[in-house]
């Protein structure tokens, strides 16, 4: 663990004295973020999404054996003329999975498929559009290599070399390459126990008829789909009062069989002031005005062993901060190393934005090719941070950095997808 206490977390800032950036608050966090302890094997299929514990060796050469890489024949490199036509006697034929029991000799050739074995003797294959066959005798012309088109065992990966390195996600890819080697299990991180909870007198859950200026909790909702596409394990613990008592005890609770607690609500200015000194008594946590729109505030720290994230309670404050923050580090804690940030890119804003200069905005976007092939992005509409169907009908933030003010339609704005292809 680290030796930085967390209190010390500085709220510095160009524009805001009382605001922290962005990046700023990523990379303090970092700091204290290790890989759980504890791993375990699973067979191959279950480690879809999982992380690699352990280095994977090859155990066998790939390809394994010399093969061809084209349909054709194979023969002697040192038959072929160079700059002129060579005609030599077919002896058999190496198919895939059937290869050709002998040797090829001067003045021979197999008939070879792709992925066949290349015949002891034979060192070149010559593709089948340069030979004319004619019955067992096959002439060659164009211009020729000895050991093209030959795929060397061992040429992608030697036996006991590097695979997989610890920390890869597993995704389809990896499924097939372990698959290729034969691998049957592999070592994967256990997973990530995450503890959640809302906070707010206001909160129902689904089933109840709703009073008064009461609401229908749905942190919990995009909180148990964002934590499940990550792969964690889940402690849903409903919905928490304002009350002293009853979230000194929900933390406690959280923190004692969690690896990660994460809660909505209560941090802002006016609430955080009561949950600010009982995790004091708790843990070590701080409490940030982030230089950000949505998610203002947000808390982190440490409450005993677990780490704390505190979200707004915006609906999409929530999905936001989750994204920006809580995403990269949980990733860590699970083990991935590296941990690339979500890849930005560019394209043409069609809609005027209104932007405030001094702080980092995650407008909700729609991306799309538009005419001439461009990629052009465009506001989902009210941007408000409880409207969480600005989120449902975007693909993408457009992130708005901290010196950027209005943006005019035509400009040229970075996005994030908000979903990967694999
Ligand atoms: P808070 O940060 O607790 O002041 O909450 C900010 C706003 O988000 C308020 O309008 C809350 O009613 C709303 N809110 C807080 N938690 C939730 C939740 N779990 N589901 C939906 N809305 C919430
Ligand atoms: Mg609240």
């Amino acid at each position: 663990m680290s030796t930085l206490t967390i209190t010390e977390a500085s709220c510095a800032d160009d524009y805001d004295p009382n605001s922290m950036p962005v990046d700023k608050a990523r990379a303090f966090i970092h700091q204290f973020l290790q890989p759980v302890r504890g791993t375990l094997r699973v067979p191959v299929r279950d480690s879809l999404g999982r992380i690699l514990a352990e280095d994977v060796l090859s155990p066998v050469n790939v390809p394994s054996h010399r093969n061809s890489a084209m349909d054709g024949w194979a023969m002697r490199g040192a038959d072929l003329a160079a700059g002129a036509e060579t005609t030599l006697t077919e002896i058999g034929a190496s198919f895939a999975g059937k290869p050709f029991d002998g040797r090829v000799g001067a003045g021979q050739c197999v008939r070879i498929m792709t992925g066949g074995v290349v015949p002891e003797g034979a060192d070149t294959v010559v593709m089948q559009e340069r030979a004319k066959a004619n019955g067992k005798s096959v002439t060659f012309g164009g211009v020729n290599r000895t050991g093209q088109n030959v795929r060397e065992a061992g040429e992608d990966l030697e036996a006991g070399s590097v695979a997989l390195r610890r920390g890869r996600i597993v995704r389809p890819a990896e499924l097939g390459l372990l698959a290729s080697l034969g691998v049957g299990e592999v070592p994967v991180y256990r997973p990530l126990r995450v503890a959640f909870f809302s906070t707010g007198d206001e909160l129902r859950s689904i089933g109840s008829t709703l009073g008064e200026g009461e609401i229908y909790d749905s942190n919990r909702y995009t909180l148990h789909g964002m934590l499940t596409r990550l792969g964690c394990e889940l402690l849903d613990m409903g919905v928490v009062r304002d009350d002293p008592a009853a979230l000194e005890r929900a933390f406690s609770e959280a923190a004692d069989v969690a690896d990660v607690v994460v809660t909505s609500g209560g941090v802002s200015v006016g609430e955080a002031d009561f949950v600010k000194s009982m995790l004091g008594n708790l843990g070590e946590v701080v409490f940030w005005k982030i230089a950000m729109k949505p998610g203002r505030p947000l808390a982190y720290g440490k409450i005993r062993g677990a780490h704390f994230f505190g979200l707004p309670g915006n609906p999409v404050s929530v999905m936001v901060t989750f994204y920006q923050f809580v995403r990269d580090a949980l990733l860590v804690l699970m083990g991935a190393d590296p941990v690339l940030p979500v890849p930005t890119f560019t394209a043409t804003c069609t809609e005027r934005l209104k932007k405030a200069p001094g702080r980092t905005e995650f407008q909700r976007g729609v991306l799309a090719r538009g005419a001439g092939g461009r990629l052009e992005v465009r506001p989902t509409g009210e941007q408000g941070s409880g409207i969480l169907k600005s989120m449902s009908d975007a693909n993408c933030f457009i992130i708005l950095g901290d010196s950027t003010g209005n943006v005019e339609p035509g400009a040229i704005v970075e996005v994030q997808l908000l979903e990967g292809i694999v």
